[in-house]
């Protein structure tokens, strides 16, 4: 077998998907956190991670992902999008900090199913339900997991039942809606559509997605780290993206662990996750870690708050994966930060006048946190910055005309 899925929790190895979805996502020990390994030979690696290499899409790296046969791969061209250098915010940090860096974009809007970071996941959970013959899927999501796995699921001939909050883009409903499959938005918030999906998975026995630790998601996103060795021929020494339920990092650190044999050179970079100040209670409990020394058990220490913002993909009030994210981003080095969630238009202007594109409010979060960086000297001289950025603007336009104005 190529693949297993050893838990977390116990240490047991749990065996191939077919298995894990037979137990319902679950360990014996009850703990639905599982990981991927392999026993392929990471020297290959290498060779996949060439600059001069080129790839259409996340199955370059086949070989280290949790599928055994090429025929089951759903596909739209997700995955192995440009790294781009963004001379402008290099320049700015020149000029008013004095700081030498380099700036690098992932473009995530490109992703060919829906146009997010989203659509590496969906397309690996297609192509795993595929193989193992999964015919029916749940989740509850604030948008756009929700709309890339109706696209993805829809391509493979699955059926999908979304649950989503009442405050759901309009943007975003219609592109589920155009997909065909099952929408239900709930008489609520975040909190009440995850517990409507979760009953319908008791009361259907329909498989519900595991969560931001979901194997598949993390195997899916982990391909951003080999992405960074192929396109920039090195791990960057910082590393930005917005978050809401974290997956991404737990993704990234899950893929340096997995490269650190063949590449040892490379370390983790200093994570900066960045969060609006209308929800953000990761930077609420890091401040508070902060202010404390980071105690024993810090990552335990958070808060649940009610979100007062527009963007409804960043809207997770309990950040149930601060546990997992919060000692990752200590242990490189890194920080949280907040910006200001009225601030974003004109940050928004600034990418479409300098590369005259517009991204979504998430990224822009992202993009704002690097001036807040800059402002709170966590960006050092020599650094090589990457910027996640995690969405287009397809399905907010609301931001798009706020920013044309
Ligand atoms: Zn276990």
């Amino acid at each position: 077998m190529k693949y297993q899925l050893v838990c977390k929790k116990c240490g047991k190895v749990i065996g191939d998907f077919a298995t894990w979805f037979k137990q319902d996502q679950l360990c014996e020990c009850g703990s639905n956190h599982a990981e991927a390994t392999y026993s392929t030979d990471y020297s290959l690696l290498e060779q996949l991670c060439t600059c001069s290499n080129s790839a259409d899409n996340l199955y370059h790296y086949f070989d280290f992902l949790p599928i055994e046969k090429k025929e089951n791969i759903v596909t739209l061209g997700e995955g192995a999008v440009p790294i781009e250098e963004w001379q402008f915010l290099a320049d700015y940090a020149k000029q008013n900090y004095n700081i030498d860096c380099k700036v690098v974009v992932c473009r995530n809007d490109l992703n060919g199913g829906s146009g997010t970071f989203k659509d590496i996941a969906a397309s690996l959970a297609a192509t795993v339900f595929k193989e193992n013959g999964v015919e029916d899927y749940c989740l509850a999501s604030t948008g756009n997991a929700g709309t890339a796995y109706s696209t993805y699921l829809a391509k493979a001939g699955k059926r999908f039942h979304l649950f989503v909050p009442e405050d759901m883009y309009q943007d975003s409903i219609d592109a589920v809606r155009a997909t065909g499959q099952n929408l239900i938005v709930c008489d609520g918030n975040y909190g009440v559509a995850k517990k409507a999906a979760a009953d319908f998975h008791k009361e259907q026995n329909v498989m519900i997605s595991a969560g931001n630790i979901d194997p598949i998601r993390i195997e899916a996103k982990k391909t951003l780290v080999f992405e960074c060795l192929r396109q920039l021929g090195r791990i960057p020494d910082v590393y930005m993206q917005a978050v809401a339920g974290g997956t991404s990092p737990i993704a990234y650190e899950k893929g340096m662990r997995e490269i650190a044999s063949t590449y040892p050179e490379h370390k983790m970079p200093r994570m900066i996750l960045v969060q609006q100040d209308t929800c953000d209670p990761m930077v609420q409990a890091w401040e508070w870690a902060t202010e404390n020394n980071f105690p024993e058990g810090f990552e335990k220490n958070y808060p649940s708050l009610e979100p007062k913002t527009r963007i409804s993909i960043l809207s997770a009030g309990t950040p149930g994966m601060y546990p997992i994210v919060g000692p990752i981003v200590k242990n490189s080095g890194g920080c949280f930060l907040r910006v200001k969630e009225d601030e974003l238009v004109d940050y928004g202007r600034i990418i479409k006048r300098e590369k005259g594109i517009y991204l979504g409010p998430a990224s822009v979060v992202c993009f704002a946190g690097f001036y807040e960086a800059l402002k709170q000297n966590k960006i050092k001289n020599g650094d090589l910055v990457m910027l996640n950025t995690g969405e287009g603007c397809g399905r907010a336009q609301w931001f798009k005309e706020e920013i044309d104005k």
